[in-house]
């Protein structure tokens, strides 16, 4: 299976050169953040990845996480390396230390989850998850609930699902028909059948604690009637340990294309005890806290199967030897060439590098800004955080996840047909990436959150947030000289996207069909100048480090903005020249002509 080390260099230029990390020390909390503590935690994340994770991926993949008789066991060795892992404290790195997180910023826990999910996909879910109903229970529980369940949540010593899905309800979660009971103890009953829930069931902790959507007797029909209850499986006693088993079950797991030590589930709710999460008909709310934290570590998903197949997909062409460069023999010493040498082969490596280091610069950029969106002492500050992390929330899942699908098909064609062969472990990458795009709402759903919601609010406040550094940053680089290969291609583009986002705007106003029709090519339009703007901004650091012990480093980084600039931003012009098109033909056959 194709080797992987954690791309520590990249990832400290990004956080310690691109985005001076060290600015996070100031705000409450983080003080001991330092760069060298930042620096230690992740080469601690790398050894544990490399070394505990990568080699459970193959097999998980082979065997899976099985159900027998209700329960569910994941593949051999996920168990010890959870426990490692929890052990380490890795599942609380962001936590609050209130609950016994170890309080460091999510910008760090960021950057360890793109090393997770490029050692082991499907073990990263299992935290992931807990992760998420932690932010819920955190932003959203009573003051009870937060201090007797989230300590068990940090500590990893149970974990946490979210049950959004039915067979009738997927993205449009106003159709959940999960019904929730009063009890007059202030518990519920809960009853209901959810399906697809990730981490439903498995036997990594003693207890788990599903976060479900269910309907109060009085609710309100679509998505102003949902509630948001915490179901445990087993029912705690008050010291903490467990008590008798809730009437929640897991009745099937999922056969699918990937992630298969992932457990799939379908889980039956008969009557299980549960307990309010936020006020009655409010669970939407409370479920977007998780949701859009979903979101991100999603993206960071697509980001972390990006960089291990461009690993895989670089070592390979670095040693399998087939022709000749046209050129002349660049290894005549050999039978033949290695597959480096061919541009299609290099074009291939460049393209997974060029986006994969960019969208390593998004996400960890939002990380920052998150961790601002916070902790800031100035609600000013935190307002204009908050935007942009909203912003470029949809853009971080549908364009990482996107990159996560593109990178792994090019790098298993980099393996040719040894990257079609299973064994050879490239075809996993494929299979895995694939659901990223799916689940957290589709990456539709994504370009219609950005179009229908993001681009309008606060009369286009969120979009300001993005529009001013970019264009403050085009104007202080024009009068670089050494810059101008990079500024100009960003002024190109980012003049596109603001003529589209006004076309897109007033044309939305009188038609929401034609918005809804151009909202995936807007979203590509964005995200390709997001890209451009960060590598613009890297290419400039890099510039000034041409010589010296490291020019090496910064030389490649030049020659990845370059190609990212002259190769991939023309696809740009396209989605431009399709948004300008309206809904045109899309909205041109009726539905029985298909
Ligand atoms: C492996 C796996 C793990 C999962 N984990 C979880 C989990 O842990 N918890 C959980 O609750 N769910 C989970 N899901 C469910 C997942 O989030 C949903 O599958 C996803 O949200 C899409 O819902 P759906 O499958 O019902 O598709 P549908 O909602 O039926 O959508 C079908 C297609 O129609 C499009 N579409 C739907 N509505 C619109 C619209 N209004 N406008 C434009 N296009 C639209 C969609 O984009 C999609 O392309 C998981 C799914 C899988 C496969």
């Amino acid at each position: 299976m194709p080797d992987y080390k954690a791309p520590l260099r990249d990832i400290r230029f990004v956080l310690h050169e691109l985005l001076d990390d060290s600015k996070l020390t100031v705000l409450p909390g983080y003080a001991e953040a330092t760069p060298e503590l930042v620096d230690s935690v992740l080469d601690a994340a790398a050894s544990f990845c490399e070394e505990q994770l990568v080699p459970l991926n193959r097999p998980g993949d082979e065997i899976g996480s099985q159900l027998a008789n209700g329960v569910v066991t994941t593949p051999p060795g996920f168990k010890e390396a959870y426990k490692a892992f929890a052990e380490g404290g890795w599942i609380s790195l962001a936590s609050d230390p209130e609950y016994g997180g170890q309080g460091l910023p999510k910008l760090v826990s960021f950057a360890v989850e793109e090393i997770i999910c490029s050692a082991n996909l499907s073990f990263g879910m299992f935290p992931g998850l807990s992760n998420g109903a932690y932010n819920a229970l955190a932003m959203h529980g009573s003051d009870e609930l937060k201090s007797f369940y989230l300590p068990k949540l940090t500590t990893g010593e149970w974990s946490g699902t979210m049950c959004l899905t039915e067979p009738q309800c997927g993205t449009d979660l106003g159709l959940v028909r999960t019904k929730a009971e009063p009890q007059g103890d202030g518990s519920y009953k809960i009853t209901g059948n959810k399906i697809f829930i990730s981490a439903g069931e498995h036997d990594l902790t003693d207890n788990i604690l599903h976060l479900v959507l269910a309907r109060l007797p009085d609710a309100p029909v679509g998505t102003r009637g949902i509630s948001l209850f915490l179901v445990p499986k087993f029912m705690p006693k008050p010291d903490g340990s467990l008590g008798p088993r809730n009437a929640v079950s897991c009745i099937a797991i999922e056969k699918k294309m990937g992630i298969h030590a992932s457990p799939t589930c379908q889980i039956a709710f008969d009557g299980a005890t549960g307990w309010l999460v936020g006020r009655p008909h409010k669970g939407m709310s409370a479920m977007f806290t998780m949701m859009n934290a979903a979101r991100l570590g999603v993206g960071v998903q697509g980001l972390g199967i990006a960089e291990a197949a461009y690993q895989g997909a670089r070592d390979y062409a670095k040693q399998r030897l087939q022709g000749r460069a046209p050129q002349g023999a660049q290894a005549p010493d050999q039978p033949a060439d290695p597959i480096i040498v061919h541009s299609d082969i290099r074009r291939m490596l460049l393209t997974i590098r060029s986006k994969t280091e960019a969208a390593r610069a998004l996400a960890l950029w939002v990380g920052q800004e998150l961790d601002i969106s916070l902790k800031h002492p100035d609600a000013a500050a935190r307002e204009a955080a908050d935007d942009l992390v909203a912003l470029l929330t949809p853009i971080v899942k549908a364009a990482l996840t996107d990159l996560g699908f593109e990178a792994a098909n090019l790098g298993m064609q980099v393996w040719g047909g040894h990257g079609y062969i299973r064994d050879n472990g490239m075809e996993q990458f494929s299979r895995d990436a694939r659901i990223t795009q799916i689940y957290e709402g589709t990456n539709g759903i994504q370009a219609l959150d950005l179009v229908g919601r993001k681009l309008g609010l606060s009369m286009g406040r969120l979009l300001r947030r993005f529009f001013h550094p970019v264009g403050a940053f085009i104007e202080s680089g024009m009068a670089e000289p050494a810059m101008g290969e990079f500024i100009l291609p960003l002024a190109k583009c980012f003049a596109r996207l603001q003529q589209a986002t006004a076309f897109v705007a007033e044309t939305g106003m009188k038609d929401p069909e034609a918005a809804a029709a151009v909202a995936p090519d807007y979203l590509k339009l964005f995200s390709y100048t997001v890209f451009a703007y960060l590598w613009a901004r890297m290419a400039k650091l890099a510039l000034a480090k041409q010589s010296g012990d490291e020019a090496e480093f910064y030389k490649a980084k030049l020659a990845c903005a370059r190609f990212y600039l002259e190769r991939i931003l023309p696809e740009h012009s396209a989605h431009f020249a399709i948004i300008m098109t309206g809904k045109g033909a899309l909205a041109g056959m009726p539905a029985e002509a298909f």
